[in-house]
């Protein structure tokens, strides 16, 4: 990966040393380190604990408390090795205060099982947790004592690092020591010039780095904890800074481009607004106007459409293509899933071509000569509007003249296929136009930090005619009555969604990756599905879950759509887009497991038609307090803003954006939610650093940004 370092000035010489002047790092762990985006003594620096151990004090055992780490001494005074299911090793341990402990080893060695002979002294760390015989700690941290050894007490707390591949923790804390002990002075390492930052009362940098990696044993833990220690803000604010210089950089250079002005007639916006069976919303028009505006320019317009479910954003994408198709330059809509891309072609097709335009289709599952025949189409430019998923981002599809590349549902997709689109367009002189359609609504403050580089405009109005959404909130004990309302929407006509989704068993998230929570997602989609048919003899029942072919999923939901089938049981694959108005009842079970970001999208599924609809959370009981205060603001609320400011507030930035994809989970130190104060100030810091100081912006955007290149080349 290309690194874009600016010339590197001698004072910030010692951070962009390469980690390989460290005792320890040969080729070998260079690589891994680098796999984690680590590749200079800087990038160590930046690679902050994820928590702390406190081994400044012991524990007595009768205290320990469920759930808080602490660390204990004693001795062995029972050892019992099992194999019922897995191999398992398990020490009860004691000390004077008479409580009594259990560590269990699910793997381990026989040097181990020989060390926990009875009456051996050990001093161990962990997080105790009711077990079958009192506390207990699973693969607890722990090293034997000599008899009368008097181990002392750490004077730090021990930071605990994000895990890098292949390399154990306390080699890991070892390179990093080595990187801190060749930290520069002060004056070194700080870049922003002083006068930025008076009066913000916050730690050099420093002074933060050091309070982060090796924090005193009287260090404010719950601060550290929360994320709010002065060392924490002085981060997150040059994080910040950071992130928003690289995004406003890059959107300055995206302006310097050339980009089709799409202005003169309007004939065949006005054609499709004369032939649509409806009127436009107020806020479809304005959103249109404001793209219409962009669109006149000579530069690259980058702008972001947010509208809730149903809002209409479709429409609005498509007289924007009129504006393309007018001048005759080509149009792409890319969609996150075929499903969703089929959608709006059925959608485009039905407006478009009774027009004459030409709407051409491009999915993974286009192959042979059929693909031919459409690449030879989107190269010709007979193709005027071409619709697909990310099949329309690979290499072989080559465009006579895109103009406009509009890419729905935008945080499905990572900032380099966005990226990958427009520069479809750009032949050395121009670049296309992009069109970013959201309906994911996303609070003021995580917009602009999210998407400096955009222009953001909100349809935030639903076209008339809809009934509100009932959203009802029941324990599963009353799924028996659920199943009989299903059943009388179907023997009326109508239809409905089960969504299921996955009961994790595992606590710990780190066991259970996407791959297989998506199986176990849809193994529970299948047994539902039996279940309900079962249950439900006069009703067909339909079933699309991730795991099926596309094919199969296709079939499914067009057997849905069509009528065929009267319940569609599926997982969280119908999140998105997905439109039957003929649908009006919905029931999501574990509704308390899910973010309200997502609960929002599923509940737009329902309440497209004319009769009323509703939203059944089903939830198993005991209810946590956020989920409870999930499911009361799903009840109380149907705006997709207002929910998202919650879901800010309840959840964090992360989630709410579809973590990885945003970039934003790049973030090191900063959180959007509980460093959103910071922004104006970042915002008006990098105004003043742009205009005074270009050179630091550069080295700035280098030391947090740069090394993950993933703005860089964009
Ligand atoms: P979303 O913003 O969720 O993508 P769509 O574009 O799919 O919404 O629109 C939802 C439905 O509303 C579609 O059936 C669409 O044809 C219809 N629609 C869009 N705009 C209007 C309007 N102004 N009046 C009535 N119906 C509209
Ligand atoms: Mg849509």
């Amino acid at each position: 990966m290309a690194r874009t370092r600016p010339a590197a000035p001698a004072l910030a010489a010692s951070g962009e040393t390469p980690v390989t002047v460290l005792a320890g790092v040969g080729p070998a762990v260079a690589a891994k380190l680098q796999a984690r985006g680590i590749g200079s003594l800087q990038d160590l620096w930046l690679h902050l604990p994820l928590r702390y151990e406190d081994r400044t004090r012991l524990s007595a055992i009768a205290t320990l408390q469920p759930g808080s780490a602490a660390q204990v001494e004693g001795r062995v005074v029972a050892v019992e090795r099992g194999f019922r299911y897995r191999p398992m090793l398990r020490v009860a341990v004691e000390d004077d205060s008479r409580g009594t402990l259990v560590l269990r080893f699910f793997h381990f060695r026989a040097a181990q099982v020989a060390q926990f002979a009875v009456g051996a002294r050990l001093r161990c760390y962990g997080t105790p947790r009711p077990g079958q015989h009192g506390l207990e700690i699973v693969h607890p941290s722990y090293r034997m004592l000599g008899d009368g050894e008097e181990a002392g007490l750490g004077d730090a707390l021990d930071p605990v690092y994000p895990v890098v591949d292949g390399i154990g923790p306390a080699t890991l804390r070892r390179l990093i020591g080595q990187a801190l002990e060749r930290l520069p002075g002060e004056a070194a390492l700080e870049v922003l010039p002083a006068h930025l930052l008076d009066g913000l009362a916050l730690p050099s940098l420093r002074q933060a780095l050091l309070a982060m990696h090796r924090p005193p044993a009287d260090a404010d833990v719950a601060a550290l904890a929360a994320g709010t220690h002065p060392a924490q803000r002085r981060l997150a604010l040059e994080e910040l800074l950071a992130h928003h210089l690289s995004l406003r950089r890059q959107r300055i250079a995206l302006q310097q481009h050339h980009a089709p002005a799409l202005s003169g007639g309007d004939r065949r916006v006005r054609q499709l607004r004369q032939s649509l069976p409806f009127r436009l919303t107020g806020a479809q028009q304005r959103v249109f106007a404001q793209i219409r505006q962009d669109l006149a320019r000579p530069h690259p317009m980058l702008r972001l459409v947010q509208g809730d479910v149903g809002s209409g954003k479709t429409v609005v994408a498509a007289l924007a293509a009129m504006l393309a198709v007018e001048q005759g330059k080509q149009v792409a809509l890319a969609a996150p899933t075929e499903l969703l891309a089929e959608q709006h072609l059925a959608n485009l097709r039905g407006w478009l071509e009774p027009l004459d335009v030409q709407v051409a289709w491009l999915a993974g599952k286009v192959t042979g000569k059929a693909r031919a025949r459409v690449l030879e189409n989107i190269a010709s430019g007979r193709a005027q509007v071409v619709v697909g998923t990310h099949a329309l981002m690979q290499d072989s599809v080559v465009f006579h003249d895109l103009a406009l590349a509009i890419v729905d549902e935008q945080h499905r997709f990572g900032v380099h296929q966005r990226l990958a689109l427009r520069d479809k367009g750009a032949d050395g002189r121009s670049v296309p136009h992009q069109l970013v359609m959201t309906a994911t609504p996303i609070p003021r403050t995580l917009a602009m930090a999210a998407y400096s580089d955009l222009d953001v405009s909100a349809i935030d109005e639903l076209p008339p005619g809809r009934t509100p959404v009932q959203t009802i909130v029941i324990s599963a004990e009353r799924r028996p009555e659920l199943v009989e309302r299903i059943r009388l929407a179907c023997a009326q006509g109508r239809q409905a969604y089960w969504v299921c989704t996955l009961i994790d068993e595992s606590e710990d998230a780190d066991s259970s990756p996407a791959a297989n929570a998506g199986r176990m997602e849809a193994v529970a989609a299948q047994a539902t599905f039996e279940a309900l048919s079962a249950q439900l003899p006069g009703v067909r029942v339909g079933l699309v879950h991730g795991r099926m072919k596309a094919a199969e999923k296709q079939a499914a939901m067009r057997a849905f759509k069509a009528g065929e089938t009267g319940l569609l049981v599926a997982t969280t694959v119908i999140e998105v887009g997905v439109d039957v108005p003929n649908a009006s009842l919905m029931i999501i079970e574990n509704a308390e497991r899910l973010g309200l970001a997502q609960l929002h999208q599923l509940r737009g599924r329902v309440g497209r038609g004319a009769a009323a609809s509703s939203c059944v959370l089903m939830y198993q009981a005991p209810l946590s307090a956020m989920a409870r205060q999930r499911l009361e603001t799903m009840r109380q609320t149907s705006d997709g803003f207002v929910i998202a400011e919650k879901d800010l507030e309840l959840r964090g930035p992360g989630e709410l954006l579809g973590t990885r994809q945003t970039g934003l989970a790049a973030f090191r130190v900063a959180d959007l939610a509980r460093d959103a104060a910071l922004l104006p100030g970042v915002h008006a810091l990098a105004e003043r650093l742009l205009a005074e100081a270009p050179a630091v912006a550069d080295r700035i955007v280098a030391r947090w940004v740069g090394g993950a290149a993933r703005y860089a080349s964009a």
